[in-house]
């Protein structure tokens, strides 16, 4: 069974370390989030099965890593300076500020008394800043919102130099900053976050074609990694819901705790992008194809997904509590690739005569494997932490390893053991695991 509660996924990522609250020694900083040894290596393994299935197991995807300080010309040309704005109201009683689309209506959503609303303004999502040690016009520059301009305004340097030609696509991996101004729900709205795009670029006639495909594509990418299909789905946005430059998003949405809600939007973005920054550039950002003689713009399909997101809906899909030999124990179910380590090395005690060779196999395995080495505490003990922090594996090296050169492998979704030779330990794993 998956977290019911967020409070589960929250209280075990501080418990073991995957992301603690921000500075947290000063009271902790605005819903923002510190990740942990355990919630960087997942964090990680996120974004790698992402780059995998996106750049390294296709020929037509490049990837970039763009700057994260902009001018403003970047965001006049995309309409972020104009639109990206959220709709805001203030109380005039309790002196809080709500989003506008957000309130049932114009009730007070702490459920306070008396609270008068004014009017919706546009507030902007976008940090400011200045760059340079003198303030004033002309050093004003924007952390960027979303990676994707970043694509848009290399398109004829990417174009130039990597002999790709349209369908291709230009993915990114980075972080992003929006003013949000109710962030919550632990790390699935944050004001620092991650993104993972891609935009695709394809002949004009081509993007409904592509638009298909990655829907389909990205939602694969969700269940081959350990989602259950029933908890998520396409969610096609409705016309008045459209940003300014879409004709045509859908939402890939997961049943989080709390109700569906946005893990990645796969937009049809036109060539409203390049023709915007052609425009206020005044560079060419088009492609000649030279087999029919044509110029033209390409239209670009987005798939945009949140990396912290991701990770929160991954924490709890896997989520699981079971009886182990009469005794309750709380297993997250993380696909191989995702999970923080994939296997831990736990010599049976902490004797010298095992340290040797428990080394060893963990030299040996990390070559190949994140690897967890952990010597202390009754075995029973060890193998619950593995299974609460989603380790699909562990190795225990006894005292008979040392004469019948074999170790026990535990399984962690099954707690089935078996004897394996050393020899054929990492066939053992890659066959397990698939990598
Ligand atoms: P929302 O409607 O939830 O604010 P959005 O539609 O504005 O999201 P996009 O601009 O489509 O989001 O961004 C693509 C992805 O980036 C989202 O699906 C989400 O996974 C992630 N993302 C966007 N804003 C945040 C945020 N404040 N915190 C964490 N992740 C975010």
């Amino acid at each position: 069974m998956p977290a019911k509660d967020l409070e589960q996924i929250v209280n075990l990522a501080k418990r073991r370390g995957f992301a603690f609250p921000s500075a947290e020694i000063y009271g902790g900083f605005r819903s923002s989030y510190d990740y942990g040894p355990l919630g960087a290596l997942m964090l990680r393994n996120v974004k790698d099965a992402w780059v995998r299935a996106v750049v390294q197991m296709r020929s037509d995807v490049v990837l970039i890593d763009a700057a994260i300080l902009n001018p403003p010309q970047t965001f006049e040309a995309s309409g972020h300076l104009a639109n990206f704005s959220d709709p805001l109201v203030d109380c005039t009683v309790c002196k809080r500020r709500f989003r506008a689309d957000q309130l049932e209506q114009r009730d007070c959503p702490e459920k306070m008394k008396g609270c008068q609303f004014t009017e919706a303004r546009a507030f902007n999502l976008m940090f400011k800043t200045h760059a340079g040690p003198i303030e004033g016009a002309g050093t004003e520059v924007y952390l960027r919102p979303e990676t994707a301009q970043g694509m848009f305004v290399n398109f004829a340097n990417v174009l130039a130099t990597s002999r790709k030609k349209p369908p291709f696509g230009i993915a990114q991996v980075g972080k992003s900053f929006r003013n949000e101004i109710t962030p919550g729900n632990f790390i699935f709205r944050t004001r620092e976050f991650e993104q993972m795009e891609l935009e695709f670029f394809v002949p004009p006639a081509e993007g409904p074609q592509w638009y298909d495909y990655w829907k389909r594509e990205r939602l694969e990418w969700y269940v081959s990694h350990g989602i259950p299909r029933e908890m998520l789905r396409l969610r096609e946005h409705a016309a008045d819901e459209l940003s300014h430059y879409s004709a045509g998003t859908c939402d890939i949405e997961f049943l989080f705790p709390w109700g569906w809600g946005e893990l990645e939007g796969i937009a049809q973005r036109t060539d409203y992008d390049l023709t915007q920054h052609a425009k206020h550039s005044g560079q060419r950002l088009d492609y000649f194809d030279q087999a029919t003689n044509e110029r033209y713009v390409p239209y670009v399909v987005e798939p945009a997904a949140g990396v912290n997101r991701t990770m929160a809906a991954f924490l709890l899909a896997a989520y699981d509590e079971d009886i182990v030999n009469d005794e309750p124990r709380t297993v997250l179910r993380l696909h191989p690739r995702i999970a923080p380590y994939q296997v831990a090395v736990l010599p049976l005690s902490k004797k010298d005569t095992l340290t040797p060779l428990a080394e060893e196999v963990y030299s040996s395995l990390a070559k190949r494997y994140m690897c967890d080495y952990d010597e202390t505490q009754a075995i029973g003990r060890r193998y619950r932490r593995q299974d609460e922090i989603g380790t699909p594996v562990c190795i225990t090296i006894d005292f008979d390893s040392l004469t019948d050169h074999a170790v026990t492998v535990r399984d962690r979704d099954t707690t089935v053991q078996e004897r394996v030779p050393l020899a054929s330990l990492e066939a053992h794993l890659a066959a397990r695991f698939g990598f």
